[in-house]
């Protein structure tokens, strides 16, 4: 990072890169000279990359020390190195990936951190107790939405100590090939979503009748505290009927909620995802590395992390291999990214489909420099464990649990995984958020922090312009974790009742 009495701030993050990254709002006009004596040749937005030498026509475009692509003609020391002048190169080989590389890199203990949550019988703790209603069908979802308002109206004021109520609504359960190979993605999805440790082990599943989705499939075996109800039962007379019905069993689990208290939990209680959205190119250098050292705190306090969006992680494999607790585990990571290939393949994409209109004028020219912006939420914690899509955290420590990039999507398979909270970063903007769990949103840049003031928890945007260190950020964050997860604070997307649906990865046919 460098800055001069002007406050022109460009950021290059390795001494071999040669191109930097403007920091400052507005960008910086042609004529700026620049402190490493660089004069820009042309105007570069702020967030785009400027050449820091003459670039020949095919020599490698360096950033984060790794080639993020090729020029397709020189570029002159100065000039705007734009995405169009950005030729990609091809993805990591799978079958020649770095083998892990046995260190235990996860650091000192971290003791004596707590939150307040609500201890699940199951040994899960909630940061949020919640009356969760799971569907098997999208039939139902009109009758659930209406119940849901009813109980948020009527009865969640006689039951104080009941954070929400949140239905499980969705499009699968009929009209879909249930017994495909890859059906398996949704059906495990929601047959864990019921797991998910803010809904305090009450199960209440609604069903039609008629569906492919059996409603007993959603219904964990043993579930003590699990009631079942379906639209077309006989004893239900009419939508009156129905309705009654569903507030009546709503009302047993509500009262059995409501004796729930927080009580002092270890930081190893939690389950942390960490996601991006909407990412710039100051993802990779403010608040992905701050939530990277956020995510090493978690896990030297013995917690649980996980980071996701395989196309986002797909360039990046061959710096994650090394990370991998063991050989399992790093063909675990292999497996997961053949897999998406093969998916992307099927469909007539590859991962140049990833990066939007919105990553690339936020100066990121392809999905090669997204990538490795994106796995800095990973930090630098050994990797122990792989999770298909939907399946349920195993381990302490940083797991990869593979999803789609796709927001919504990546928030419902870590809901399925078993998180308790979620960080996201952002830097052109999302007003995302979970009805399940708390989301904070971290902004990459101070631009969208101050403009968005209300929607934002968290400034990352401090580090581009040398304020903060990605270590003060991180300790912000993790300390914000602890009092989000015990309730004492409020998300911004909470507090304006901002929440996106439940979105269910269906790789298998639709019928
Ligand atoms: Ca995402």
């Amino acid at each position: 990072m460098s800055e001069t009495n002007t406050r022109i701030v460009t950021i290059k993050m390795r001494d071999e890169d040669n191109v930097a990254i403007i920091a400052n709002a507005g960008g910086l006009p042609e004529g700026t000279r620049l402190d490493d004596g660089t004069v820009l040749g042309e105007d570069v937005p702020q967030g785009h990359k400027v050449a820091l030498g003459d670039i020949a026509m095919g020599e490698a475009i360096l950033r984060y020390g790794a080639a993020i692509g090729h020029a397709v003609q020189d570029i002159p020391r100065g000039n705007w190195v734009a995405e169009s002048l950005v030729a990609m190169p091809p993805p990591p080989d799978l079958d020649d990936l770095p083998a892990p590389n046995g260190a235990a890199p996860n650091g000192e203990p971290l003791e004596g951190h707590t939150f307040e949550g609500y201890r699940n019988a199951d040994g899960t703790v909630g940061t949020r107790n919640i009356l969760g209603i799971t569907t098997s069908v999208q039939c139902v979802a009109g009758v659930i939405d209406h119940v849901v308002k009813r109980i948020r109206d009527e009865l969640l004021p006689l039951y104080p100590n009941v954070d929400d109520v949140v239905a499980l609504t969705h499009t699968y359960g009929c009209g879909v090939a249930i017994n495909a190979p890859a059906a398996i993605v949704p059906i495990r999805t929601l047959q864990n979503l019921v797991h998910n440790p803010n809904f305090g082990g009450e199960v209440m599943v609604i069903g039609l009748g008629c569906e492919k989705l059996r409603p007993e499939m959603l219904m964990p075996k043993g579930a003590e505290c699990g009631t079942m109800l379906s639209l077309q039962d006989k004893a239900f007379t009419g939508f009156g009927g129905m309705v009654a019905g569903i507030l009546e069993t709503a009302e047993g689990h509500l009262q059995r909620l409501n004796e729930r208290t927080r009580e002092t939990c270890p930081a190893s209680d939690l389950v942390v995802g960490m996601q991006c959205g909407g990412s710039d190119a100051f993802s990779g250098i403010t608040a992905n590395p701050a939530v990277g050292f956020a995510t090493d705190l978690i896990v030297r306090a013995g917690g649980s992390v996980m980071f996701s969006e395989v196309t986002e992680v797909r360039d990046a494999i061959h710096l994650l291999t090394p990370r991998a607790a063991d050989q399992t585990v790093a063909r675990a990571l292999m497996r997961e990214m053949a897999w998406y290939d093969d998916y992307l393949e099927s469909g007539g994409a590859d991962r140049s489909s990833n990066t939007t209109p919105g990553n690339k004028k936020g100066g990121l020219s392809n999905i090669v420099e997204k990538a490795l912006g994106s796995i800095a939420k990973s930090g630098t914690s050994s990797i122990v464990d792989v999770l298909s899509p939907g399946e349920r955290v195993r381990r302490k420590g940083l797991t990869f649990a593979a999803t789609p990039a796709s927001d919504f999507v990546c928030g419902t398979l870590q809901l399925a995984s078993g998180i308790n909270l979620q960080v996201f970063t952002t830097g052109r903007g999302t007003p995302y958020g979970l009805a399940v769990a708390p989301v904070i949103k971290v902004a990459t840049n101070s631009v969208l922090a101050k403009r968005w003031y209300d929607l934002m928890d968290v400034d990352a945007g401090t580090i581009a312009v040398g304020e903060a260190t990605i270590e003060d950020v991180g300790w912000e964050l993790f300390h914000l974790i602890l009092d989000v997860a015990s309730g004492k604070r409020q998300v911004a997307a909470d507090r304006l009742g901002l929440h996106n649906a439940l979105t269910l990865f269906n790789p298998a046919p639709v019928t």
